[in-house]
């Protein structure tokens, strides 16, 4: 028998164990460890909640979960209550699926002004996150602004940007739907430091800013290269372009009280106002000759009580884990950390791809570890029995799949109407419903 940790329940690691399953069969024991009593991470915490059709992905995990070989040991946080050194010597192998949760910084003067939030703190806010159900950002203004041109800063801008009744079926925590309600914003700016071909956002996203009921995309055609130059861009990336294109032909509609403002060669080099942010002062870019933006000079104020920034994420250091600065994840060699440790999914390679990326990067790190550990050779690991015995001597109270049923089915029982479910943010929430 062989024994495996997985740490983190989110895509990343649900793949991995699902192709660990596959590459030893019964001849293996697989622990998916996740520091929440609630699992698969990215998919409740980080995917968009008007986008449900994603989070579908889910009952696959299910099945994962499901298997004879596989446990979910929630409630345990590695690093606090068990250390990475403490599992290597309880398992044959080691997989960290931590994912990327923490922001990118800008590093600009004003940063650090209230009103200013990360995309992983307004994302986690609007999903649920118990780190983020406080966040509380400003939406009483009338200006907002997201900085960076991936599809998270289209999924901040996009969230801003509804009404309640765009809502619907969506899995918003109704802490970030009231708020919005209530909330008054009409302008979202969006900032690309560079121009409309070099975004990272992908046409069905885009698109949808073209179907909103309340808000109207403002995009300046003169931003645009000839169109000739759009036969050299790869065929999604041309449609992305295409779209752009359409919003800026076909201008604002009027007959909308709210606008999602492109602005492009836009490079924010400070935050400004009162004890909170109240403007950005941004520098006007051109491109250089290696495609990099390159500021003119030219700076002029977009005003914006709420700022957010998109601009990538990292993964935390974990002590004893070796890291890689520069990429703001795990230094590793093709998922490999160490003997018997290795990194998957974001951890491993850095905040890009999408949900699906993460499938063969989990399977290509599980042959890795099955070429190491062969399948059918026995070790002497004692496995999550040794690790139910440490939780228990410190007092950690692990929970299993069964408690996240448990969870789920209090979740759906408590959804308002015309909602998947009404998800409980607080750790404590989740414990109470398993009587603890
Ligand atoms: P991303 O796609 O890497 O975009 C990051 C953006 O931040 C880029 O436009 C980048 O511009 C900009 N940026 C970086 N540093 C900056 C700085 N100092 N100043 C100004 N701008 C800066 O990252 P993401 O949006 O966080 O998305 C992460 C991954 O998740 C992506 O692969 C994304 O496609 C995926 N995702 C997918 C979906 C979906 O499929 N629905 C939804 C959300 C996220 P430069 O190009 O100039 O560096």
């Amino acid at each position: 028998m062989r024994h495996f940790a997985v740490v983190g329940s989110g895509p990343a690691g649900f793949y991995t164990a699902e192709a660990l399953g596959k590459a030893y069969g019964e001849a293996a024991r697989i622990d998916i460890i996740d520091r929440y009593p609630v699992p698969y991470g990215l998919i409740r915490f980080g995917v968009a909640p008007d986008h449900q059709s994603l989070k579908a992905v889910s009952k696959r995990y299910d099945q994962v979960a499901a298997g004879e070989s596989v446990r979910f040991v929630g409630n345990v946080n590695v690093g606090e209550d068990v250390s990475v050194a403490e599992l290597t010597d309880l398992y044959d192998a080691v997989i960290l699926a931590i994912g990327a949760p923490h922001d990118r910084k800008l590093g600009i003067p004003g940063e650090e002004l209230p009103g200013v939030v990360g995309s992983a703190e307004f994302v986690g806010w609007y999903n649920g996150h118990p780190d983020f159900a406080g966040l509380s950002p400003p939406l009483d203004g009338t200006h907002a602004a997201v900085i960076g041109n991936g599809n998270v800063a289209l999924d901040c801008a996009r969230i801003l940007s509804k009404n309640r009744h765009e809502f619907e079926g969506s899995d918003i925590v109704g802490h970030a739907l009231e708020a919005l309600e209530r909330g008054s914003i009409e302008t979202v700016t969006i900032l690309g430091r560079r121009g409309p071909h070099q975004i990272s956002m992908t046409p069905k996203e885009l698109g949808e800013l073209g179907h909103l009921e309340i808000a109207t995309p403002v995009v300046d055609a003169a931003d645009f290269p000839p169109l000739e130059a759009d036969q050299a861009l790869e065929p999604g990336h041309r449609k992305s372009i295409t779209i752009l294109r359409d919003f800026a032909s076909a201008g604002p509609d009027a007959s909308k009280r709210k606008r999602i403002v492109f602005d492009f060669f836009a490079k924010p080099v400070r935050i400004e106002g009162d004890g909170k942010a109240e403007r950005l002062i941004v520098e006007r870019t051109v491109l250089d000759e290696s495609g990099a933006a390159k500021g003119t000079g030219e700076t002029y104020e977009v005003p914006a009580s709420l700022i957010v920034t998109s601009i990538g994420y990292q993964t935390p250091r974990m002590e004893g884990v070796p890291y890689d600065q520069r990429g703001g994840k795990f230094a590793n060699e093709q998922g490999k950390i160490a003997d018997g440790l290795y990194a998957v999914g974001w951890a491993r390679r850095g905040p890009t791809g999408t949900i699906g990326t993460n499938r063969p990067d989990g399977y290509e790190v599980a042959e890795h570890v099955a070429t190491a550990i062969p399948a059918g050779s026995d070790g002497d690991r004692p496995g999550g029995a040794g690790l139910d015995a440490l939780l228990q001597e410190r007092g950690v109270r692990a929970t299993s799949f069964d408690d996240w049923r448990a969870i789920e089915a209090a979740e759906i029982a408590a959804a308002r109407p015309g909602s998947p479910r009404e998800k409980f943010v607080r750790h404590g929430d989740w414990l109470k419903i398993l009587g603890r």
